[in-house]
């Protein structure tokens, strides 16, 4: 994308600004043999008493690594849900400027524009959940400022075809944002890896997921080194807590617990995805690259209550674009699924 030019992309006010110098940017505790007087913090040690790395060097090199980009190419947040917003903040002007979402789709990218006064535009996917290129372009204007595609998408689960993102990511003159929330489940080899060749790009991906860490809420953004310094700058600075830094990194030790609830996972997706296509009243099985699988049922009011009543939550997302009647099962363990299976054979 030739003509990019980021400057004119940042809002005023956050151009105009500095980052908050905290305490911890300059010396931190790694810092051997320094005595640390300068943060107000209790001095007795308790393995959280200091206050964290802003910028989580030690964590953002093991991920950056993992996935071939620059540290200086990462921002982590609080959830990926934070780095959305922090994107929100960064580049749309409230009251005045509009992003384009593709329905259907997660639902914080329109609960966060609306928070931040935002106008989010949508342009339906077509029929085979794919993005309408040609309409998107059209909608755009000079106040859009952010285009969200989500790959593997959720709640359909299928990937953005690679020509359809590649047009996007060429033509559109904002910030395009490919969230990858779902990219472990994927053969699919991930955007970031365009990071170099795609100034507007931003990939966002978390450890809630494949990880299994959706508790401690770390969410990973990566753009070019241009784009992650405007995002640190807004950032609040101890955004990323002690607490989840370390447990990160102790999960990502621990590769192989990881590969196999992985391999687990895409086994079960495969079992799951059979049996669901055996059953009477579920119509529809989309083909999911993802840890879920939305299916199209005969009625979906009446199975989600059926499903409560057998003890099994599932999400109802009939209310969604296109997807009138649908419900999405995440893919459980073992046992779970045997239940779900089960119960789906005696709701026949
Ligand atoms: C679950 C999900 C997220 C949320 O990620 P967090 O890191 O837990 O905030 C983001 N995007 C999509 C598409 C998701 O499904």
């Amino acid at each position: 994308m030739s003509s990019f030019n980021l400057n004119a992309l940042v809002r005023p006010n956050v151009k105009a600004m500095r980052r908050y110098a905290s305490a911890r940017d300059e010396y931190s505790d790694s810092s051997a043999g320094m005595v640390f007087l300068d943060a107000n913090e209790n001095p007795f040690e308790s393995g959280v008493n200091r206050y964290p790395d802003p910028q989580q060097r030690k964590l953002k090199e093991i991920l950056a690594q993992q996935r071939g980009v620059n540290s200086s190419q990462m921002l982590l947040g609080n959830g990926s849900d934070e780095v959305l917003d922090l994107i929100y903040r960064a580049f749309c002007i409230p009251e005045k400027d509009n992003v384009i979402v593709l329905p259907p789709t997660y639902g914080m990218y329109t609960v966060l524009g609306e928070t931040n006064a935002i106008e989010v535009c949508e342009v339906q996917l077509n029929d085979d959940f794919q993005p309408n290129v040609p309409r998107i372009l059209e909608l755009a204007n000079a106040s859009t400022k952010l285009l969200f595609l989500c790959s593997p998408n959720n709640p359909t689960g299928n990937l953005m075809r690679t020509d359809l993102v590649t047009a996007l990511l060429n033509e559109f003159h904002g910030i395009v944002i490919i969230d990858e929330a779902y990219i472990d489940f994927t053969e699919s080899e991930s955007w970031a890896r365009q990071l170099n060749q795609f100034p507007n790009l931003i990939v966002t991906q978390t450890l809630s997921k494949a990880y299994g860490l959706a508790g401690i809420r770390l969410g990973i953004g990566m753009a070019s080194t241009d784009i992650i310094e405007v995002l640190n700058k807004i950032k609040p600075p101890y955004n990323v807590n002690q607490l989840t830094q370390n447990k990160a990194a102790d999960r990502i030790a621990k590769v192989k617990d990881y590969e196999t609830e992985r391999k687990i996972i895409l086994q079960e997706r495969q079992k799951l995805e059979y049996a669901l296509g055996q059953s009477k009243f579920i119509t529809q099985v989309f083909p999911s690259e993802a840890n879920f699988i939305l299916v199209r049922v005969d009625n979906a009011e009446k199975r989600y209550a059926e499903f409560i009543d057998k003890g099994i939550v599932v999400r109802n997302r009939s209310k969604q674009a296109l997807c009138a009647n649908t419900l999405r099962f995440t893919v459980g363990t073992p046992a779970e699924n045997s239940k779900l299976i089960t119960t789906i054979q005696e709701m026949n």
